[in-house]
């Protein structure tokens, strides 16, 4: 009799580890793969909406090439024509300070000419090779910033990447597991900057063409069509072993496997991925493990409104520039941030048209989802009115909420993340794989789901 395996949930962690556990049992009839999701759709967060002739995301914008694994999975699938770089000129980001926007500043003479930050600011950012690094692997994202670069540098930078990439608040993540990476530089080298420098050089050194870039923050990339390109190329190329409209009520222990019940049936499973975000998992394991399941239910996730608003080019007094700004939470604004994606990548728009990506919540406004779409659009037109001389109305809108958007690497985090290692190691063929465990970019699950896929016990 063949192996059965079963994957639950079909965002991009399940995909990818879909993709790499077919590739691993290639020509063995004896094992089986099939995944369950929920969805009419597949893609989970990464989802892309083509609506009068704009491609709108849902979630997320792209991925950096700094990693090998989301290009690997592209290239496996064939979709290397269909991918798009970010533009040059997508570089220039900028922060709003007090309602006026400031360019990130890419070099030492910008920084310099950087008004917001004091002499003090500018002066104190080079001695931060001089400071001792630090002990405590329970410090925030903002204790860390602070004792380093000072308050204002924490404020104006550090905050607003907590923001873009977890919605969260830096008062509150754990460095060592939301950044792991600051974490380990300023660890071995004693400094985030000197950390940064040499590790740029080294990779620089050696690489070819077309190789992940040297960068360690790498280069933004997409498809033609949007993110949702690179899941329906997954889905169309494993159809078959894809059940879409699959809810999973209940998992239980059955020998030395699973049985998986759904709203419309029952699966057996010899081994078993489950890889839907935390909340729901608690709610499908409570009878196979209730510990496991009460430390997954307890892990927090920022909630996050999109709206897309597209204008007439002519309706605006200046087209701006850039990829887009961030709002740090100094500035109390319920609104994170603002891209604009048809500066990002080619094709987006029509031509004679220009998207704002209004993201709003964030772990700060726990209430956001409680908002009518009409309030979440009016709060989205308000910013825009206000930075942006609009004489005109959308031609289009859009509107993705996400209750659940992207899980809090915060300080109960560490505590919750140890436990549930720990109950997942009571079942051997029996795995976790999903943003909330290993990192949230597209880059962590697709390499999360790698890794997993080379574990699985089956082999
Ligand atoms: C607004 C936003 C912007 C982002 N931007 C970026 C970005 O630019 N770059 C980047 O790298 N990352 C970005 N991210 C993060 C990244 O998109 C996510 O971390 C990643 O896509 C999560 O993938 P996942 O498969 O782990 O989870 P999910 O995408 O949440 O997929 C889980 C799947 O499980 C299914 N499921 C749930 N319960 C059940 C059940 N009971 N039965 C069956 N199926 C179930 C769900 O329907 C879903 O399809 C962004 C996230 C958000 C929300």
């Amino acid at each position: 009799m063949s192996k059965q395996i079963i994957i639950i949930g079909g965002g991009i962690s399940g995909l990818a580890l879909l993709h790499n556990l077919k590739k691993k049992f290639v020509g063995r009839s004896d094992v089986q793969v099939h995944l369950l999701e929920q969805n009419t759709y597949a893609g989970g967060t990464i989802r892309t909406k083509y609506q009068n002739k704009c491609y709108f995301e849902y979630g997320p914008e792209g991925f950096l090439n700094n990693k090998e694994s989301a290009l690997k999975l592209a290239q496996d699938l064939g979709l290397e024509d269909e991918l798009v770089g970010a533009n040059p000129t997508a570089k220039k980001r900028y922060i709003s300070i007090k309602n006026e926007l400031h360019q990130v500043p890419m070099s030492p003479s910008e920084l310099l000419s950087f008004k917001p930050l004091s002499l003090l600011d500018k002066v104190r950012i080079p001695l931060e090779m001089l400071i001792r690094k630090g002990k405590d692997p329970k410090e925030t994202v903002y204790e860390f910033g602070v004792r380093r670069f000072g308050e204002n540098i924490t404020n104006y930078f550090l905050d607003p990447i907590v923001k873009g990439i977890y919605g969260g608040d830096a008062k509150k993540l754990n460095l060592r597991l939301a950044f792991p990476k600051i974490y380990e530089l300023e660890q071995e080298y004693g400094s985030l900057l000197k950390g940064l420098i040499l590790t740029m050089l080294k990779n620089s050194k050696g690489k070819k063409k077309g190789e992940a870039s040297g960068s360690p923050m790498g280069k933004l990339l997409s498809f033609r069509q949007g993110m949702g390109q690179l899941c329906e190329a997954l889905v169309k190329q494993y159809e078959d072993c894809i059940h879409l409209d699959e809810v999973v009520e209940s998992v239980d222990r059955v020998g030395e496997g699973f049985s998986i019940v759904t709203q419309k049936m029952k699966y057996f499973a010899d081994e078993l991925f489950v890889c839907s975000p935390a909340h729901s998992a608690s709610a499908f394991l409570k009878t196979l493990d209730p510990v496991l399941s009460e430390l997954l239910g307890k892990i927090q996730y920022a909630p996050m409104a999109v709206v897309g608003l597209v204008y007439p080019k002519a309706a605006l007094g200046h087209i701006p520039q850039g990829f887009g700004y961030l709002i740090p939470s100094s500035e109390k604004s319920e609104v994170q941030g603002v891209l604009f994606p048809g500066n990002v990548f080619p094709g987006r728009t029509a031509d004679d048209l220009f998207m704002f990506r209004v993201m709003i919540g964030g772990s700060s406004y726990p209430d956001i989802m409680k908002r009518t779409k009409d309030e979440l659009v009016e709060t989205a037109e308000y910013e825009l009115k206000k930075r942006f001389a609009i004489n005109g109305r959308t031609v289009t809108e859009f509107l993705a909420l996400w209750p659940n958007a992207i899980p809090q690497y915060d300080q109960e985090y560490a505590y919750l993340k140890d436990g549930i290692v720990y109950e997942v190691s009571k079942f051997p063929n029996f795995h976790l794989v999903a943003n909330y465990l290993g990192g949230v970019s597209i880059n962590d699950c697709t390499s999360n789901a790698q890794a997993a896929a080379e574990k699985s016990a089956l082999a």
